[in-house]
């Protein structure tokens, strides 16, 4: 401020004093308190245009390729409840620990790495989209590859649709992996015919999703299933630069009685060491100590790798992007001004939500080019209907995506799905339960109800035209 003056910096450091404040010339002074010495002086005092720590610290920059090595693929499990996931992913980590005999012990932390034929997988430990998704709305894909597990009795069901739409919708690779292939009552075949219907079609029949039978009580088939993965994640190429400040994805966190708050977090890009500042959402800190799945402590992780972190000074939330800032400084900035701006609003401003209200001026200003919408309806010739119907109404600037239709009342998936997909919802003869109704009201989610599909057409085209009227 002195410098800025162009005085001695005693001269404000005895005029401080003689307000009854002790300062010295490296304290920092606020915006008030600075300008109103300042104008003492006869200076005309400005704030300068706010910096935005958050969005510059999740900025990120792209890698130049020649920094990229391959890493391994992150893996989670999708697929029907009872239809085996947890059971799947035990089988798979029970099979291929491989560092039992180095004293290492299984450790529960949300996420695993296998090592098979020398090369790693990486598994979310948590089956069911739902953990998924709320990293998408949150604006970061943590998967390559999704599982998809449907037990070959039982063939599809509404929550294999389900996370057939939230893998589609997030453009991941999807693996089949038909379970209990050990039942008598086990229909292989039907599983195959049932899926073609959501453009699953096996390679043996000309299409090109991997199909693996398997038994998560068995274990016939994993091997092959491990295989395919790592197959497949050679032709999707993943790489990342091992050599910058990491970044990545807290899994899970807790506030442990003993060791404070601990996070599990994968690291995306970059490398993680002990040591290293640290900044997700609304907490900070330093890395104090890492342990890895086998219960061991590491001194880093690179892409790819899981790992539990102690010295966070708050739990963040599962989802959350955290960042690996230079300076302790810079993760702090980061933790206070997340706070001080309100998660909420961050958020919002970060996603621009779908609206038909508002539908035209984003087409005219280009900045869409693609309507999602997911239709709910009471019975499947409605979801049909109203699908076939809207599909109609792309034009040369929108086209008209329905990215989940389903028969049944408006629940939370959808709604999920439409928040990290910026989609509407149209509902026809259907509502929205509660959970479903108040994750709308907080996602902002448009959620539009119908009792005559020619109203629901009429309405979305209206609203591609700029005339829809407003609703008071
Ligand atoms: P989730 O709800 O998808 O996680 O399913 P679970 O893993 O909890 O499995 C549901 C039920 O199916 C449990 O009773 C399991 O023992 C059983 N199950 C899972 N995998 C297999 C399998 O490969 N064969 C047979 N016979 N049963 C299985």
């Amino acid at each position: 401020l002195a410098e800025k003056m162009k005085i001695q910096p005693s001269v404000i450091i005895k005029k401080l004093f003689l307000a009854g404040k002790m300062v010295t010339v490296n304290s920092e002074l606020d915006f008030e308190a600075a300008g109103e010495l300042a104008m003492e002086m006869n200076f005309d005092p400005v704030p300068e245009e706010k910096e935005d720590v958050i969005a510059k610290m999740l900025e990120d920059s792209e890698d130049g390729a020649e920094t990229l090595v391959p890493r391994p693929p992150v893996v989670c499990v999708m697929g029907h409840v009872d239809h085996g996931k947890t059971s799947l992913l035990d089988a798979i980590r029970d099979t291929h620990v491989i560092d039992r005999e180095a004293g290492g012990i299984t450790q529960h932390i949300g996420a695993y790495v296998v090592t098979i034929n020398g090369q790693k997988i990486t598994f979310l430990d948590t089956p069911g989209h739902e953990a998924f998704t709320a990293m998408r709305m949150r604006g970061a894909n943590s998967t390559d590859i999704a599982i998809l597990v449907v037990a070959a009795d039982d063939g599809v069901m509404p929550q294999t649709v389900e996370a057939i739409n939230h893998a589609k919708a997030a453009g991941i690779e999807i693996i089949v992996a038909i379970n209990k292939i050990d039942k008598p009552s086990a229909n292989i075949e039907r599983v195959k015919q049932e899926l073609t219907e959501y453009e699953l079609i096996p390679e043996d029949w000309g299409g090109s999703t991997i199909f693996c039978p398997v038994s998560a009580h068995t274990h016939e088939g994993i091997d092959n299933l491990l295989e395919m993965i790592l197959l497949t994640s050679e032709v999707l190429e993943l790489k990342a630069n091992p050599n910058r400040r990491a970044r990545g994805l807290v899994i899970e966190a807790e506030l442990d009685k003993g060791k404070g708050p601990v996070a599990t977090v994968l690291v995306q890009k970059g490398t993680l060491h002990v040591g290293d500042p640290i900044a997700v959402g609304s907490c900070h800190g330093k890395v104090r100590a890492m342990m890895d799945d086998n219960g061991r402590r590491v001194k880093e992780a690179g892409p790819s790798k899981p790992v539990e972190i102690l010295g966070l000074n708050d739990v963040p939330n599962a989802g959350e992007i955290f960042v690996s800032p230079e300076t302790d400084k810079e993760a702090r900035a980061f933790a206070e001004t997340y706070v001080k701006e309100s998660r909420e609003k961050l958020i919002e401003d970060t996603k621009l939500k779908m609206s038909l209200d508002d539908l035209y001026s984003q087409i005219q200003s280009g900045n869409l080019k693609e309507l999602n919408i997911i239709v709910k309806a009471d019975v499947q010739g409605s979801v049909e209907a109203v699908k076939q119907s809207l599909l109609k109404l792309s034009n040369e600037e929108v086209v008209v995506k329905i990215i989940h239709g389903g028969v049944g009342a408006i629940n939370e998936s959808d709604v999920s799905l439409a928040a990290a997909s910026n989609a509407i919802i149209i509902g026809f003869n259907v509502r929205p339960d509660a959970t479903a109704k108040e994750t709308a009201e907080r996602e902002k989610v448009d959620l539009r109800l119908y009792r005559v599909i020619y109203d629901a057409i009429n309405d979305v085209e209206a609203a591609m035209k700029g005339m829809l009227d407003p609703i008071f």
